[in-house]
């Protein structure tokens, strides 16, 4: 009995220990000298029971690799015997026994190009007047479940820069208590970004841009963040929300017209050509999709990453042209809506991966082959399209697919729900008269062509069909284009 109630509570105060979460320090600072750096330490509270700890830095992520090329100068303290990388992205540091906290120190410089381009978006880029770079490339983090809880603490050594990241701005003593995925999705700038602060409802939203630009400037650019964010906010009835970074750098040395972003933790990066080919809906489409992922992809998390980009990059991307709609810089509501949608048509009609099969896209594809990745955007855009016409059309327009994103929200904020194949087919059934698994199964996961044509005729939405011939004198037929005319009595149910 008496060894009972040690073992019990033995057990209890183990309980109590694994529950307490992994404490880490990180100091930050910024040096032009001799190269530009970022010198990071690391101090990390360790199990004096074991002889090893394991760090996450991994050397292939978002579509780049060697990334661990940036890390330099790795320096440690004298309890630790040695430290090797044991798997692309594990580092394994070996220490005496006994040994209740250790420290490591390195820099982190930038290994490719100069400015930030398309290519060295997401590595690290340190210029001699800022930096810019994500935390898995920045911070060796605890290998831990990317669901445990951390606690960080970040004390950044160079006064007289500012430094910024996804927790917070002008940052001098930090602490942040979140779990390691959230915190590994976040983004580190300073230097010379100019930070404007806006509130919605009291919850601060700071903007942070760069440079001189071209085509616009800072107070045009903060006003559009400002209505998108109110919009999407608005949409998802949800203003409960942490302190959130926009951060918008230009790419000076692209020819043409380009834009790239990554949505994160209370946060979203973009970059974007800085010359006129730029114009404001290239601005507007960018900023409103990634910031549809604070919901799409942040909040509601993927079960599985790239099997679900259907989901959260494509109905992202449907969102995103149905409430750009109707912001006030938009002249024409139904003329954007049909124009964003026709194209998006167009483009999944002619691709040469048009009938690639869900589960064909893999990391690997999707950051190697251009055909491929747009797919799961298509795709899933139109998709949502057809369901959003079916959602409305059985309830007479009383309920739309907005609806049932709003739901799938709630689940994920209230039980921690993952968007995986099963629940989203008997969520969307709740709003259907027909199960739609075989739909499902023949469009999203066996790629079929969508039947576009047919869901148009059977819900009597005004269509006309074109055809496209591409550079190589290939012919295409029959692609539907949407008619915009304000007598497309679902087209404008959809909105009210
Ligand atoms: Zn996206």
């Amino acid at each position: 009995m008496k060894l009972n109630i040690i073992i019990t509570l033995l057990l209890t105060v183990h309980l109590i220990q694994a529950q307490q979460p992994n404490e880490i320090t990180y100091e930050i600072g910024f040096s032009e000298k001799p190269n530009p750096h970022l010198e990071i330490s690391v101090i990390f509270v360790t199990d004096p029971h074991s002889e090893k700890t394991s760090f996450f830095f991994p050397n292939s992520h978002w579509g780049q690799d060697s990334l661990r090329n940036c890390l330099k100068n790795l320096r440690f303290s004298e309890n630790i015997t040695e430290t090797k990388f044991s798997t692309d992205s594990i580092i394994q540091v070996y220490h005496k026994k006994g040994t209740n906290a250790i420290r490591l120190d390195y820099t982190i410089e930038q290994d490719r190009g100069k400015e930030i381009t398309y290519g060295n978006f997401r590595r690290p880029i340190v210029q001699p007047n800022y930096f810019h770079v994500h935390t898995h490339s920045l911070f060796l983090l605890p290998d831990i479940n990317p669901e445990d809880n951390l606690k960080i603490t970040i004390d950044w050594k160079t006064p007289n820069q500012n430094y910024h990241n996804s927790f917070g701005t002008n940052i001098k003593h930090q602490i942040i208590q979140t779990t390691r995925k959230k915190f590994e999705e976040s983004v580190h700038i300073g230097g010379d970004y100019r930070l404007y602060d806006q509130y919605i409802k009291n919850k601060k939203v700071s903007i942070a841009i760069r440079d001189i630009w071209m085509p616009f400037d800072d107070t045009k650019i903060t006003a559009f963040l400002k209505e998108i964010t109110n919009g999407l906010r608005t949409f998802w009835n949800d203003f409960d929300k942490e302190d959130y970074l926009i951060v918008v750098s230009p790419m000076n040395n692209f020819k043409g017209k380009g834009y790239t972003g990554t949505g994160m933790t209370n946060s979203f990066t973009a970059a974007l050509s800085n010359n006129s080919y730029i114009k404001d809906k290239d601005l507007l489409q960018l900023f409103n999709h990634e910031m549809v992922h604070d919901w799409i992809g942040i909040s509601i998390l993927n079960d599985n990453e790239e099997e679900q980009y259907w989901f959260s990059e494509g109905f992202t991307d449907y969102i995103n042209f149905k409430l750009a709609a109707t912001y006030s810089f938009t002249k024409n509501r139904n003329s954007y809506f049909t124009k964003k949608l026709n194209v998006t048509m167009l483009e999944l009609l002619i691709s040469k991966s048009k009938n690639i099969k869900n589960k064909e896209i893999t990391y690997e594809k999707y950051w190697s082959d251009y055909n491929t990745q747009i797919i799961p955007y298509k795709r899933g855009t139109l998709f949502a399209f057809l369901l959003d016409l079916k959602i409305c059309s059985i309830s007479k327009g009383k309920l739309k697919l907005d609806d049932l994103l709003r739901a799938i929200l709630k689940d994920a904020k209230k039980n921690g729900q993952k968007l995986d194949h099963p629940y989203f087919i008997s969520k969307a059934n709740e709003f259907l008269k027909e199960d739609i698994t075989p739909f499902f199964n023949r469009y999203i996961e066996n790629g079929e062509d969508l039947p576009l044509q047919q869901t148009f005729d059977q819900y009597k939405l005004k269509y006309e069909l074109t055809s496209y011939k591409n550079k190589k004198e290939k012919h295409f037929e029959n692609i539907p284009k949407v008619l915009e005319n304000q007598d497309n009595k679902l087209l404008n149910l959809l909105f009210e």
